[in-house]
């Protein structure tokens, strides 16, 4: 959708509590505070921040509404910078897999096998966890672009649910099925030199919308395949039409030792890497990778919960502060885990703590007190402010500041977990103890889109049917080719060289 919802509306968001940075405080070192302020929302965007706001004083004509945000607290959008949404089908379908038989079996196998309406309602069902998780901006990894109409499904499925998206359209190439049946030679994916040209027509065409909320990036994962012109080149059109974020999974060292991709990467053109770039995953940089990551200002993505459960080694979280560099967080695939920022936050933190506290562990110290590189605020920084300035869009979200648009949570402080805690500790709470179950009420673009602790305009029942229909159609489909899947199998323990190096069973 567009923002034409919010346009001409005024909104009183009136007696919560309102989560702000202190002026006082760093990028690097933030902290945190919440005052009993009411909100003015003009249009979708915050217009005042100020103790009791009154409608009689407001200027100009026209209805105004007022929410009453009583013992609630008001934080700023969640901001997820790395999540595939498309695969919200494959939910429990992949929780005891290792990280090869995730991408042999769902980012190569079964995603072949999922047609647009399979596309549309797995983007529809995880824009929804999204909004009910407090979860405002999202950037979609999508890359299951198998055909121009999956993207377009894709992507107008977004558009239906009011979801700030980043949609990163695939440029990667999609699995041949039919090169496999019938044993053609050489490798079997299908022709990709249709995607270039089809993300330039889409970002024309988001180009004639009035200021959407889902605007368009590019996945870069294709840069291996192709000749280092081919990515620069993209690259460089990408930019000149408008597009502001690249994405890229950088999990090389998790499948045998890492090659130094981003040294790769610069190497192709001193102006390829830049702070449009957000890598994810990307624990196994060298020293030399972190200096150009940090020269370039690009930005990465830290899943801590995926990255653990699939064998990526420990979050950068910690690496990323030390070095300077703005590193958001992700759930990644919500097909293995559920797609909550608050349990993002707190496997980061969690993270960070053990790192830092098993140096002292290994030191035979022991800290006098919490070292200021390991304490929450970074953390909540990052699900925040972080996010959106990963993610290019610090100038219209991450915090509840007068000119940013109304991308808002509302937690019910009356909750078993959070009654109680005084004001000064209600920031910590955020990463230490508040859940999606505390979220009353979210609002996009000043749109209420979660209501008294439920997501508006859908029926979830009727959307989980179509949801398990999505699956039990995909999965037939792929029963029909078992011979594929074990040559699909065979073939990517090949390109990771795995073949050589598996461990047995455990
Ligand atoms: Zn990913």
């Amino acid at each position: 959708m567009t923002n034409d919802q919010a346009s001409n509306s005024r909104l009183i968001i009136k007696g919560g509590l309102v989560l702000q940075t202190d002026p006082e405080s760093t990028y690097q070192q933030p902290s945190f505070s919440v005052k009993p302020l009411d909100l003015l929302v003009e249009n979708g965007v915050i217009t005042r921040v100020e103790p009791d706001i009154r409608e009689e004083s407001l200027q100009g004509d026209g209805p105004v509404q007022v929410f009453d945000a009583r013992r609630k607290l008001i934080t700023p959008g969640l901001i997820d910078t790395h999540r595939h949404l498309w695969q919200t089908v494959f939910r429990t379908y992949t929780a005891d897999m290792t990280l090869f038989e995730f991408l042999n079996i769902v980012n190569v196998f079964l995603a072949a096998y999922m047609e647009p309406e399979d596309l549309y309602i797995s983007q529809i069902c995880g824009a929804v966890e999204c909004i009910n998780t407090g979860v405002t901006t999202v950037v979609d990894h999508f890359h299951a672009n198998n055909s121009p109409l999956h993207s377009r499904a894709a992507i107008r499925a977004l558009d239906s649910t009011g979801l700030r998206t980043r949609f990163c359209a695939g440029t990667n190439k999609c699995l041949d099925i039919e090169a496999l049946r019938t044993r053609r030679p050489g490798p079997p994916f299908k022709d990709n030199s249709w995607q270039a040209k089809e993300i330039l027509s889409i970002q024309a065409e988001r180009g004639e919308l009035n200021d959407p909320l889902v605007t368009l990036g590019v996945s870069l994962d294709s840069w291996k395949m192709g000749p280092p012109s081919a990515t620069v080149d993209l690259v460089k059109r990408c930019r000149e039409a408008g597009i502001e974020v690249f994405t890229m999974h950088l999990a090389e060292g998790a499948l045998g030792p890492s090659d130094e991709p981003v040294r790769k990467l610069d190497s192709f053109s001193p102006s390829l890497l830049g702070k449009d770039m957000i890598l994810s995953h990307a624990n196994f940089l060298s020293e030399e990778e972190l200096r150009i990551v940090r020269e370039k200002q690009v930005r990465l993505s830290a899943t801590p919960e995926c990255e653990a459960l699939l064998n990526m080694d420990l979050a950068i979280t910690r690496k990323a502060q030390a070095n300077d560099i703005c590193c958001g967080l992700g759930v990644d695939t919500c097909a293995l885990t559920e797609g909550s920022m608050f349990t993002a936050m707190r496997m980061a933190f969690a993270t960070l703590r053990y790192e830092v506290n098993h140096e002292f562990i290994v030191s035979g110290k022991f800290p006098s007190q919490c070292p200021k590189t390991a304490r929450f605020g970074a953390i909540l920084r990052d699900a925040t402010l972080g996010g959106a300035r990963a993610a290019s869009l610090e100038d219209k979200v991450g915090e509840v500041a007068v000119g940013k648009r109304a991308d808002l949570v509302l937690l019910n402080l009356d909750t078993p977990n959070m009654i109680g805690i005084p004001e000064s500790g209600i920031p910590s709470a955020l990463v230490t103890h508040a859940t999606t179950a505390d979220i009353d009420s979210v609002f996009i673009d000043g749109v209420l889109r979660k209501q008294a602790g439920k997501v508006l305009g859908h029926d979830l029942e009727h959307l989980g049917k179509l949801l398990r229909e999505s699956l039990d159609r995909i999965l037939k489909r792929a029963e029909k080719d078992g011979e594929v899947g074990t040559q699909v199998s065979k073939m990517m323990a090949k390109v990771f060289s795995l073949d050589q190096i598996f461990a047995e069973e455990a």
